[in-house]
């Protein structure tokens, strides 16, 4: 199959992209505008395989889209690229809407263009993948879970945006017969994350002995999944998913914020014992502006429907992916050193 995947080199994007390529033996064409949170090192093991391209364009530019559509002609489309971080869209929220709401409309309005202009097979298998996150629903209270019926609640510039994103998702199919999918998806880790994110960057800071930034009491909690069982789960809504439908995607692995970075230290103990301990890095900051508390995603009807589940330990999967960042410094070297920041168009700032 030939997939449209925005946001192909963003930390998801790139994970998703060698899936589809290296085990899926899709062709793949990455639509990405290169903002500071794109890394195309992330696509190195990619180098030599003639199954993907690249096409740098801004998903705001319908004309450059439409042209990317023409020219690829897609059998599907997977949209992940996104302004991501929360942070950043408490001081920079206008990036978020545009990239995210707008660019999001300019993909459906080019899906729909293409779509209406397929026959037979091509338009019958066709599908327009919507990527989004759990943040859409809000805080859960405590032992709560969201399921496709919770009620949308964003309360961060990012989670409205993203929000916002998958209600235009839902309109195009309702309104144009565009066969849209969409997921939310619980936080993610595992390799080629960018260091702004809470995981990475408690890695590099630990490896520096810095301090370990822990927002508040530290007690907020998070269902986290690994990148690659997210990017397996992508693929099956894709493949079996029923056009219309939403389906949340988790890892069955709730933490709150300081037992993730307990769990990270005592991985650290392990594999630097002469840098130990590291829970002596530890520090409590001022929380975020309108902290949720609570994140959990039930993601029984995708395991159900679609014969997919979560297949990582987090714990053990957390120690892989230090182990990752220990091995790989010349991913992250320059982006810690503020040597690279994609930053091409301008569409965001780096730290
Ligand atoms: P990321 O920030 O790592 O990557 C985003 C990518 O989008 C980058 O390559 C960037 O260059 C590209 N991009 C940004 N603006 C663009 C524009 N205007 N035009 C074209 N490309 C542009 O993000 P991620 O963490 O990989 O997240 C990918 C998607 O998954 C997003 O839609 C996000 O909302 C969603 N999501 C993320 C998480 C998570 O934990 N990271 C969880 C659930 C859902």
């Amino acid at each position: 199959m030939r997939i449209l995947v925005t946001g192909g080199c963003g930390f998801i994007g790139s994970a998703l992209v060698l899936h589809l390529v290296e085990d899926c033996g899709h062709d793949v064409a990455m639509l990405d505008a290169l903002t500071y949170a794109a890394n195309p090192a992330s696509l190195a093991p990619l180098a030599a395989n003639p199954r993907h391209r690249m096409i740098e364009a801004d998903i705001c530019n319908l004309a450059t889209v439409n042209t990317a559509f023409a020219e690829f002609l897609p059998q599907a489309v997977m949209h992940l690229a996104a302004e991501s971080h929360v942070d950043r869209s408490i001081t920079e929220p206008g990036a978020f809407i545009r990239t995210n709401v707008v660019g999001t409309q300019v993909m459906l309005d080019a899906a729909r263009s293409h779509y209406e202009g397929l026959s037979g097979a091509d338009r019958e298998q066709f599908r327009f993948l919507h990527v989004s996150t759990d943040e859409v629903y809000g805080s859960l209270p405590p032992d709560g879970f969201f399921t496709e019926e919770s009620r949308y609640d964003p309360r961060s510039p990012y989670s409205a945006s993203k929000a916002a994103s998958d209600h235009l998702a839902r309109a195009w199919h309702e309104t144009y017969g565009l066969p849209v999918l969409v997921t939310n998806c619980s936080n993610n880790y595992g390799p080629r994350q960018f260091p702004e994110k809470l995981i990475p960057l408690m890695i590099l800071n630990a490896l520096e002995g810095k301090a370990l930034p822990v927002y508040g009491d530290g007690l907020n909690e998070r269902d986290w999944i690994h990148v690659e069982d997210h990017a397996r789960g992508l693929v099956a809504v894709l493949e079996r998913g029923r056009i219309g439908e939403t389906y949340l995607l988790g890892g069955r692995a709730v933490r709150n914020n300081l037992a993730v970075v307990k769990a990270l230290c005592a991985a650290f103990d392990r594999l630097r014992p002469e840098a130990g301990p590291h829970q002596r890095l530890i520090s409590f900051v001022t929380d975020r502006p309108g902290h949720d508390r609570r994140y959990a995603i039930d993601p029984s009807k995708a395991e159900a429907e679609l014969g997919w589940a979560p297949t990582k330990v987090f714990e053990t999967a957390l120690e892989e992916t230090i182990a990752w960042y220990l091995a790989n410094e010349a991913w992250w070297r320059p982006i810690r050193e503020g040597r690279y920041t994609g930053e091409r168009l301008g569409l965001a700032k780096a730290a």
